[in-house]
């Protein structure tokens, strides 16, 4: 069994597919899925998604890139996360890409969810781009060692990962891993230890070779899994049975199906 540990199910190309995306995730033996909150807004619709099927699951949070959205704070995340469906804490993280001027407002609202995750005993979903001192800095001062959580949709050098390792942080590869030119990433993933491995699709972005340039779905994990197993010298059955191990492990909150 695979576990997809990062998808965004709600988003419409998905939303309005949802039973063929299902049919595929069984076929291709992907067992479970993490559906990703970005907006408060839209949170309703990720619930949902995680009320309606017991193989998903959901997180709450907002993505850094949101600049004028609802503004969660601690109370307010801690409320929505008690749920037995709300298994995480995010995404959140630090964009500097699109959000060039690196505003307070992301530093202070991913400081918020660090701190909801420790209240809550969550762990935490961290997006970083172009942004990685920064990430790493909150994460120490804020302790979000104590929440543990995941580097999502890693695309950052050794040392970064190393970083996010020391706190305890578990590394997620998504399909960029798969493309021919992301080649110091391939190395990252060769190194990163087994019991800190997990596989996501961040779907419907970064469909993995074969699918490149479709819109990404949870059942195409499984290219994500081989080429790690490629990289590694390791059988797929290796990966696969860690990422899930890893997955069950760290969101200790989602229940493994029988
Ligand atoms: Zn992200
Ligand atoms: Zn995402």
């Amino acid at each position: 069994m695979y576990v997809d540990s990062h998808c965004h199910l709600d988003f419409p190309d998905l939303a309005a597919r949802e039973d063929e995306v299902l049919a595929t995730m069984a076929a291709n033996d992907v067992g479970t899925a993490l559906c990703i909150s970005v907006k408060l807004e839209d949170f309703p619709r990720v619930l949902g998604l995680a009320e309606r099927h017991p193989q998903l699951w959901a997180s709450v949070g907002v993505h850094p890139d949101n600049a004028d959205c609802d503004e969660p704070d601690v109370a307010r995340l801690v409320a929505l996360a008690d749920h037995l469906k709300v298994v995480a804490i995010g995404e959140t993280g630090l964009d500097y890409y699109w959000q060039k001027d690196a505003p307070e407002w992301q530093r202070a609202r991913f400081r918020t969810h660090i701190r909801a995750a420790r209240e809550t005993g969550k762990p935490l979903i961290i997006h970083t781009r172009s942004a990685a001192d920064d990430t790493l800095r909150l994460m120490r001062e804020e302790n979000a060692g104590e929440a543990g959580g995941v580097m999502h949709c890693f695309t950052e050098s050794w040392d970064v990962a190393a970083g996010a390792l020391e706190l305890g942080f578990y590394i997620s590869f998504s399909g960029i891993v798969t493309f021919r030119n992301a080649k110091d990433l391939k190395e990252v993933a060769r190194r990163v230890p087994l019991d800190r491995l997990l596989i996501e699709t961040d779907s419907p972005y970064l469909a993995p070779v074969p699918h490149r340039g479709k819109t990404n779905e949870p059942g195409w994990v499984v290219h994500v899994a081989e080429e790690l197993a490629r990289l590694r010298d390791e059988p797929l059955e290796t990966i696969a049975a860690a990422t899930t191990d890893n997955f069950f492990r760290l969101f200790s909150h989602a229940q493994r199906p029988a």
